[in-house]
């Protein structure tokens, strides 16, 4: 079997200027067509919502429009729990909280719906790329005013030279590659 580090290293592409000048986006599509390194991935995301008997310890995971929800579905069924979508706002048809975060230019908005919890349940987040941390802020916002509890925050990949970790200081955070 590869090592973890092996199979991000070999699943993970870096693409130039896209979608903008001078951004360089990490493509894990080739990551998602390596069904081995897929399983690998995802046992070590789910490791993120266990004790240290490797027992599960959340009840729902929280997926990140897009790619987030490719992750976080099969965590969620790893853990035996559920998994709730939070979407760019628009996108989610019952009754919503919304929480807007700024972007290097303008602002976005993520949605949940409002009876996506039960009060006091646990909740993993998890998303593909952790960059500024103002995403993962934000739905950690919506998680706490669902009077649900955040367990922790777990990524793929985690950029070091921007702000993301530092924003998130004092939350549970773990990522499988920090670049
Ligand atoms: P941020 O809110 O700045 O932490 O951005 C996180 C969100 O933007 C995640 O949902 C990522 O999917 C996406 N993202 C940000 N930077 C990148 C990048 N360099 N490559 C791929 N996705 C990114």
């Amino acid at each position: 079997m590869r090592s973890l580090e092996q199979v991000l290293a070999d699943g993970i592409r870096d693409i130039p200027d896209y979608p903008q000048q001078g951004v360089v986006f990490k493509d894990i599509t080739p990551l998602l067509a390596d069904h081995t390194g897929f399983a690998q991935v995802v046992e070590a995301l789910a490791a993120a919502g266990t004790d240290d008997d490797g027992n599960p310890v959340v009840d729902k995971v929280v997926g990140i429009e897009a790619r987030g929800f490719i992750l976080a579905a099969p965590v969620a069924l790893a853990l035996g729990a559920g998994f709730v979508p939070v979407r760019k706002k628009g996108k989610l048809p019952a009754a919503t909280y919304e929480e807007s975060y700024a972007l290097e230019y303008g602002e976005a908005t993520i949605e949940v719906h409002q009876d996506a919890f039960t009060p006091g349940d646990r909740v993993l987040v998890i998303d593909d790329v952790l960059a500024t941390g103002g995403t993962v802020e934000a739905c950690l916002r919506l998680i706490r005013r669902c009077e649900a509890e955040v367990a922790g925050t777990a990524v793929l990949l985690e950029l070091s030279f921007l702000p993301g970790r530092k924003r998130l200081e004092g939350e549970q955070l773990s990522s499988l590659l920090t670049v």
